[in-house]
C-alpha cells in the first residue's frame, strides 16, 4: 500500500477542493472559447502550484515531487488546460533553470515564475522535427558576449502569454546533438514574434503557437549551464516533464471516470440504473484498475526523481501507462454516456478530446516505448 503522509493528503484535498470550486465550473467555457485562464492560473500561484518543487527561498511550495505529481492530477481533473500550464511552467521551465541556471539567472527566472507572477514556456520542437529533437535546425551564432538566434520553434505551449522561454538552438552544427544549446530568452524581446494561435482538438484553453526567432540576440549570461550541454539539459527535463503529464493524463482520466460512474447511477435502462448491468461493472472494473496501476506508476516515478535516483524508465512507463489510460477511461466513459456522452452538455466530449495529447506532447507514446527498451535492454546486460 503506498502511503501518503499528512502533508501529501492535505495538498491533495486543497487541490481537489480548488478544482471542484474554482475550476470544473468554468472548463467548459474556458475550452469552447479557447480562453486563457489567467484568473485560474494566478490563483494557482497563489496556492503555491505554480512551483511546487521549487525551494521557498526561490519563490516555490518547497514540496517533493511527489506533491507535484497530487497536484498536477487534481487541478487536471479540474480543467486539463490549466494543468498542461501548470505543468509546462514547473517541469519545463522552473525546474531546467533550478538544475542548471545560474544563482543571477534564478533571480531573474525562477522568483517570479514560481510564485504564478509570471509564466515559462519551453521550445524544443520544431515544424521539421519533433520526436527526432536532435535534428534542431535552430541556430545561435556567437557575436562578442551574446548569441543571436535564428529558426522556427513549433507548437509551444503557453507561448502566447510567456514572459520567457527555454530555448533549444545549435551552437554547433558539426557536433549533433552534443553542438545544441539551451538559453533562456525573456519574451517580448526583439526579434522574436509569434505564430498564429494553433485551432486545437483539446487543452484548448491553453497556446500553442510557433515562435520565430530572427536575429534574436541573447546574452551568452542566459546559457543553461554550458555551450553544448542543452541536449542533456533537454532529455532530462523531459524526463521530468513526463511525470506532470501522466498526472495530467491521471486527472483526465480520474474526472471522465467520476462522471461515468454518476451518470450511470442516474441513469435507467430496461428498468434499473446503468451501474447494476454487468457489462457496465466490467467497464468500471477495467477503468478503476488502469487508473490505479498508472498512479502507482507514476507516484513511483516522482519518489525515485525525490530520492535521487534514476527515474528515466520510470518516467517514460508512467507517462505511457498514464496517457493510454486516460484515452481508454475517457472512451469508455463516453460509452456508459451513450449519445449525451457526443455533446458538449456533458464533460465527457471535452475529457475524450483532452486525453489525446497526453500521448503526443513530452515524447509520443512510441518514443516511451523506445526509452522503456533502451533502458530495459541496458538493465538486463
Ligand atoms: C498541443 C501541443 C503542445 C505541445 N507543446 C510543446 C511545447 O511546449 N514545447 C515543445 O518543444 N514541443 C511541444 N509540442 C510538440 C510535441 O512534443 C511533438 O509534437 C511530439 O514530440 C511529436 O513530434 P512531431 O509532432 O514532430 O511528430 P514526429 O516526430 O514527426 O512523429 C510522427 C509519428 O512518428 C512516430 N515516430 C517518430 N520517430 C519514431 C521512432 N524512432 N520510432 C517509432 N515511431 C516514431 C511518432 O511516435 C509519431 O507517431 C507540443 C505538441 C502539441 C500538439
Amino acid at each position: 500500500m503506498f502511503e501518503l503522509n499528512e502533508t501529501h493528503r492535505l495538498l491533495r484535498k486543497t487541490c481537489r477542493g480548488f478544482a471542484t470550486k474554482e475550476l470544473k465550473p468554468v472548463a467548459a467555457i474556458l475550452d469552447q472559447k479557447h480562453l486563457y485562464p489567467a484568473e485560474q492560473i494566478k490563483k494557482l500561484g497563489a496556492l503555491g502550484l505554480m512551483g511546487v518543487a521549487v525551494p521557498e527561498t526561490w519563490g516555490g511550495a518547497g514540496l517533493d515531487v511527489l506533491s507535484y505529481a497530487i497536484a498536477m492530477e487534481e487541478v487536471s481533473s479540474g480543467c486539463a488546460s490549466c494543468g498542461v500550464i501548470m505543468s509546462v511552467n514547473n517541469s519545463l521551465f522552473c525546474d531546467p533553470i533550478m538544475t542548471y541556471g545560474s544563482d543571477a539567472l534564478k533571480r531573474q527566472f525562477v522568483i517570479p515564475f514560481a510564485r504564478g507572477e509570471k509564466l515559462g514556456c519551453f521550445a524544443l520542437s520544431e515544424p521539421g522535427n519533433g520526436s527526432d529533437a536532435a535534428a534542431a535546425k535552430t541556430t545561435a551564432v556567437k557575436d562578442g558576449d551574446s548569441y543571436i538566434i535564428n529558426g522556427t520553434k513549433a507548437w509551444i505551449t503557453n507561448g502566447y502569454e510567456a514572459d520567457a522561454v527555454i530555448v533549444f538552438a545549435s551552437t554547433d552544427a558539426k557536433a549533433g546533438n552534443k553542438g545544441i544549446t539551451a538559453f533562456v530568452v525573456p519574451m517580448p524581446t526583439a526579434g522574436l514574434s509569434l505564430g498564429k494561435k494553433e485551432d486545437k482538438l483539446g487543452i484548448r484553453a491553453s497556446s500553442t503557437c510557433n515562435l520565430i526567432f530572427e536575429d534574436c540576440r541573447v546574452s551568452q549570461e542566459n546559457i543553461l549551464r554550458e555551450v553544448g550541454y542543452g541536449f542533456k539539459v533537454a532529455m532530462a527535463t523531459l524526463d521530468g516533464g513526463r511525470i506532470g503529464i501522466a498526472a495530467q493524463a491521471l486527472g483526465i482520466a480520474k474526472a471522465a471516470f467520476e462522471a461515468a460512474v454518476a451518470y450511470a447511477k442516474e441513469r435507467t435502462a430496461f428498468g434499473q440504473p446503468l451501474v447494476k448491468l454487468q457489462a457496465i461493472q466490467m467497464k468500471i472494473a477495467d477503468m478503476a484498475l488502469r487508473i490505479e496501476s498508472a498512479r502507482l506508476l507514476t507516484w513511483q516515478a516522482a519518489c525515485l526523481k525525490d530520492r535521487g535516483q534514476s527515474y528515466t524508465k520510470a518516467a517514460a512507463m508512467a507517462k505511457l501507462s498514464a496517457s493510454e489510460t486516460a484515452t481508454f477511461v475517457t472512451h469508455q466513459a463516453m460509452q456508459i454516456f451513450g449519445g449525451n456522452g457526443y455533446v458538449t452538455e456533458y464533460p465527457v466530449e471535452r475529457h475524450y478530446r483532452d486525453a489525446r495529447i497526453t500521448e503526443i506532447y513530452e515524447g509520443t507514446s512510441e518514443v516511451q516505448r523506445l526509452v522503456i527498451a533502451q533502458n530495459a535492454l541496458k538493465e538486463l546486460m
